[in-house]
């Protein structure tokens, strides 16, 4: 039988596709893209003409047993997704459950991936973290998203719809108010920037310069400072005096 590779292509900068995956690309029999009109440029690039099909959201599970059939008759196929790491909030997670389930060889085909590009240049702990994938779209689901984060020590990354970084500072910006928030902007592309600070801070730099809010963003937040400390933290004799007065305890 056949492998599925599950291949890794660039989040930008069109170097950034390994030789290893442009070989799979070229040798397998099908390449399975979460798009074809936008993957057929990545293959012409490459000079690659291996057929493709189409594997979205919408498709994933009617595709299982067409694919399954292809690897049974010996053919080898390649995932691919619009960009970086498919199942990296990108389709393909049906289908490597189903066909791991089927007891098919499955081997991953490592690269870009925005997240974790993000993360190792963005200078918040890295040693461990929480990925929130997409935050809801809207505004009270959103902040209620956050809310549910917000103990969590770990620094917190998120992926960003273009177009929604405003409404997502101001969520962090009720949220988080105090936190460091590192914003990683078109990543391997010519426009990279890293923008860090408070989230009002980025507001008012984002406000500012409207360019900097263009494009695509990987949103990361300093984690919630660890419950010792939260406990802890040293306060005057009048701090104290007036906290248990506001929580209403008899004094
Ligand atoms: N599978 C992809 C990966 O491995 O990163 C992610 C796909 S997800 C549909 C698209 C989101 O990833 C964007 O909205 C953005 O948050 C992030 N992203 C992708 N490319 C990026 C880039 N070049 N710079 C910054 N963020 C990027």
């Amino acid at each position: 039988p056949g492998t599925l590779y599950v291949v890794a292509t660039p989040i930008g900068n069109l170097d950034d596709l390994t030789p290893r995956a442009a070989r799979v690309l070229a040798e397998v029999s099908r390449i399975a893209a979460e798009d074809t009109r936008h993957s057929a440029r990545l293959l012409a690039h490459l000079g690659v003409s291996t057929p493709m099909l189409s594997l979205h959201e919408h498709n994933e599970a009617r595709r299982v047993d067409t694919l399954d059939g292809y690897l049974a008759a010996g053919e080898s196929i390649a995932l691919i997704s619009d960009a970086g790491t498919p199942l990296i909030s990108d389709p393909g997670f049906v289908l490597v459950r189903e066909l791991r389930a089927r007891g098919r060889r499955i081997v991953p085909v490592p690269g870009a991936c925005a997240l974790v590009a993000a993360l190792c240049s963005a200078g918040l702990p890295t040693d461990r973290f929480v990925f929130g994938g997409f935050l809801p779209a809207k505004p009270g689901a959103r902040r209620q998203a956050l809310e549910a984060w917000s103990t969590r020590e770990e620094t917190l990354v998120f992926y960003e719809s273009p177009h929604r970084i405003m409404h997502t500072l101001d969520a962090l910006n009720e949220c988080f108010p105090e936190r460091a928030v590192v914003l990683a902007r078109e990543l391997t592309k010519t426009f990279e920037t890293f923008l860090q600070g408070t989230p009002d801070a980025l507001i008012a730099q984002l406000t500012q310069d409207p360019n900097q809010a263009r494009g695509e963003f990987v949103v990361m937040v300093a984690g919630a400072a660890p419950v010792t400390e939260r406990e802890h933290q040293d306060i005057s004799a009048d701090e104290l005096m007036k906290a248990l007065l506001d929580e209403g305890v008899g004094v």
